[in-house]
């Protein structure tokens, strides 16, 4: 199983080779994939344009983690400290503003955010990330690589303003976004005359003279507050090494925010390419308004549960378009999304009160074991159908449509072994859908837990075949069968067979 993703780098699909196993790669050894998402800062409940990036995300590590079987390490941070309005270092700072509106302090705030992201989280069945940093955290490390691009001169500080980023001193500003350099120097205004070049950016913020802010640090600049982009850099270092596999993000970040995370990690620890794989999605379209993260008066996951939704309607309804598409938002659609994941949940509870009771727990298996365990044909290459489109960059939709398609088709096929099928749909549920197929089943499923001894051997059997070697492996098959009719001497085997 090969996973192709599309690589903002290239602007194509290639094929996923992480930095663990890749030849080319000459740095400390890894031995896991990193992978490092950007998390808007927490000044206000996430909206769904939001939730729908972190879906795409939970989608990109559930299939490498539980469905490829990699190592993962997984990485994502939280701003809970005020940057400016906007990526070009101007503007009003929204987590002072806000907790001034709100009446708490900016820690309170940032405190209150974080849960309730986390609640968000939770509400869409998308798994808790390994690795949570708080920028306000991490303060130390960002001005340590402030400090690695000072001594490699780098930067400028303008007074009464901030440490810069010279921009002009790297060779190859703006790789990712394809900027235009020469053309973005001499077109719109410098917002910020003082600035060197026009793409030159914060690292380091003063604190204002006459004004007391909330948050601020020392630092051998004096009193002040890191720059928007610098986090990112400082904390990705610490967890995941100067090079890394995976960065994810919005579309919105490619120009500046992605551009200056790479121009300042790159020259501060003098490595190349500081991510192999970069990964962006594309945004929602809210009544047909794109939804940037800051914008007002946006839709958030709770209303959509007073309008009688379901948060998992809208996880199927994120699935039903591919993360690099706009997806459409509006109550019709989320109705049809409804609609179709409560057909899908009522055909498994009507195919379970027709065939049988029993789920053989395999949830914890990669594709590569578990596809050795289904024996029926149907089962089988649906399941490898979806595979073949979930490993195509991801793509979701043609995933739920292979499912509803092959759901829809079991009357046109002569003989499909049920229990392979309820194997298969359990897995992709609890490893991928996660929208409760199974939900209304609820106490009529018993799980058998696979046996540790044949778990085991199923292990050995996949190594063996990755080793080539067919005649243990076929070895090792026959053991597995004569366990599983250990097994099958249950009771509840046995009441699987009367039906
Ligand atoms: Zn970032």
């Amino acid at each position: 199983m090969q996973l192709k993703i599309y690589n903002t780098l290239s602007r194509q699909k290639e094929l996923f080779v992480p930095l663990m196993e890749d030849p080319k790669y000459h740095g400390p050894k890894k031995t896991t994939v990193g992978l490092y998402s950007c998390w808007p800062t927490v000044y206000r409940d996430p909206h769904i344009g939001n939730m729908r990036a972190y879906l795409c995300r939970d989608i990109l590590c559930n299939t490498l983690e539980k469905i490829m079987g990699y190592p993962l390490r997984n990485v994502m941070n939280m701003t809970d400290v005020g940057h400016l309005t906007s990526d070009a270092d101007e503007g009003e700072d929204k987590m002072e503003k806000w907790a001034k509106r709100d009446n708490m302090t900016v820690w309170e705030l940032a405190d209150k955010y974080i849960a309730s992201f986390k609640r968000y989280l939770k509400l869409l069945n998308i798994d808790e990330y390994e690795i949570i940093c708080r920028a306000t955290e991490h303060i130390q490390e960002q001005i340590t690589m402030i400090q690695q691009l000072e001594k490699k001169w780098y930067t400028y500080i303008i007074p009464d303003d901030g440490v810069y980023m010279d921009t002009s001193k790297i060779k190859d500003y703006g790789y990712l976004a394809k900027l235009d350099i020469a053309g973005l120097q001499q077109g719109a205004r410098i917002e910020n005359e003082n600035k060197k070049n026009k793409t030159d950016f914060g690292l380091r913020k003063f604190s204002p003279v006459n004004e007391h802010r909330q948050m601020e640090w020392d630092s051998p600049w004096g009193k002040g507050f890191p720059g928007r982009h610098i986090e990112c850099s400082a904390m990705a270092t610490k967890y995941l090494g100067e090079q890394f596999d995976i960065h994810t993000g919005g579309v919105d970040h490619i120009s500046v925010h992605h551009v200056n995370e790479i121009a300042q990690s790159e020259c501060a620890l003098g490595t190349h390419p500081r991510v192999k794989y970069w990964m962006h999605n594309q945004f929602l379209n809210l009544w047909g308004k794109k939804q940037s993260k800051s914008e007002g008066g946006l839709v958030t996951v709770d209303e959509l549960i007073k309008k009688w939704f379901h948060p998992l309607d809208f996880r199927y309804l994120c699935m039903t378009a591919h993360y690099r598409s706009f997806l459409e938002f509006n109550e019709d659609l989320l109705q049809t999304a409804k609609n179709s994941r409560n057909n899908l949940i009522k055909k498994m509870q009507k195919l379970f009160d027709q065939h049988a009771k029993i789920i053989i727990d395999f949830d914890s298996m990669p594709y590569e074991q578990i596809k050795e365990t289904i024996t029926s044909k149907y089962v089988g290459d649906a399941l490898e159908d979806i595979m073949n489109a979930l490993m195509d960059d991801l793509n979701m939709p043609q995933v739920l449509a292979i499912i509803n398609q092959s759901l829809n088709s079991l009357d046109k096929v002569e003989e499909v072994d049920m229990n392979d099928l309820f194997v298969a749909l359990h897995w992709l549920e609890k490893n991928l859908l996660k929208i409760w197929l199974f939900d209304r089943i609820g106490q009529e499923v018993k799980e058998i837990k696979i046996p540790a001894k044949i778990q085991k051997l199923a292990e050995q059997r996949l190594e063996a075949k990755q080793a080539k070697d067919y005649a243990r492996s076929d070895e090792l098959r026959k053991e597995i069968l004569e366990l599983w009719r250990e097994v099958k001497d249950t009771k509840e085997w046995y009441e699987l067979m009367k039906m």
